[in-house]
């Protein structure tokens, strides 16, 4: 929800050119994203995030706390504040927009008794807008002038509007690539759901080996001939599909041993 005042401090104008520097699949993930559109928590299987099983929505993905997306997001961010760099920004502007980025994941640390008097006003804007706006390309127009006259200063030819819808396409594209960080755990076996399964297999092969040589019917020593680190480093499905079958043998030879025992006790009654 955008109050008037927000939409009022916002910059829609550099917002429109970065967007129109983006690739046509991340403007339309941005698009979406901003009414809560993405393809989070919503699949048929499960709500719950892949990284760390907690209720997943939009707004979770940056948020989220495993470890995985904490570390893509420190990655993410750094590489920022390289960038920031690059384009010459002035040092402070750039601590105080990864401060306010710090408020995406917890939004009870950035607090303006920290930040420079003269960034105060643009801070508090940007709280306004929302620190959410950030990676929705919502950035307060009154990071501009700022910026305009740290580069005045430095005696710089650059461009402070070039420098913000640049600094727009970035932090779109930081939001962007979370998503995808979110979606590759989905898809990998760092997923929370497919580590509980992959756990659970691993255990039952634990436990096939544990059994030991002896007594095995030959069909499962077979199956077990394999180095148990060998068995336990396949795809889950792999790993699975071998633990159907070494159960599956095991059940087929109660079945054998039962059939041959009671022959053998017919013939010694007739
Ligand atoms: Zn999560």
């Amino acid at each position: 929800m955008i109050t008037p005042e927000a939409e009022l401090e916002t910059n829609w104008t550099s917002l429109a050119r970065a967007m129109s520097s983006l690739l046509a699949g991340v403007q339309c993930w941005t698009t979406k994203h901003v009414v809560g559109m993405c393809g989070v928590g919503n699949s048929a299987d499960s709500a719950a995030c892949p990284c760390c099983g907690d209720f997943e929505d939009h707004l979770h993905v940056p948020r989220c706390t495993a470890p995985l997306a904490s570390a893509e997001w420190d990655c993410r961010t750094a590489s920022l504040g390289q960038w920031l760099d690059t384009q010459v920004t002035d040092p402070a502007i750039k601590h105080t927009l990864l401060y306010l980025l710090q408020g995406v994941r917890d939004p009870s640390l950035p607090r303006s008794q920290l930040v420079p008097v003269r960034l105060c006003q643009a801070f508090l804007s940007q709280q306004r807008i929302g620190y959410q706006g950030l990676l929705e390309g919502r950035l307060s127009v009154q990071w501009t002038p700022l910026q305009e006259q740290y580069l005045q200063s430095r005696g710089s030819q650059r461009s402070p509007t070039l420098w913000v819808s640049r600094l727009l396409h970035q932090l779109i594209l930081l939001g962007f690539h979370m998503w995808e960080h979110r979606n590759s755990v989905q898809h990998s076996e760092d997923n929370v759901q497919l580590r509980e399964r992959s756990r659970l297999v691993n255990d039952g092969i634990h436990s096939q080996f544990d059994k030991g040589p002896t007594d095995l019917p030959k069909v499962v020593r077979r199956m077990l001939a394999v180095k148990r680190q060998t068995a336990l480093i396949k795809p889950l499905v792999n790993r699975e599909e071998w633990l159907k079958l070494v159960a599956a043998l095991w059940r087929l030879n109660a079945v054998l041993f039962t059939a041959s025992s009671s022959s053998s006790s017919s013939y010694y009654y007739y």
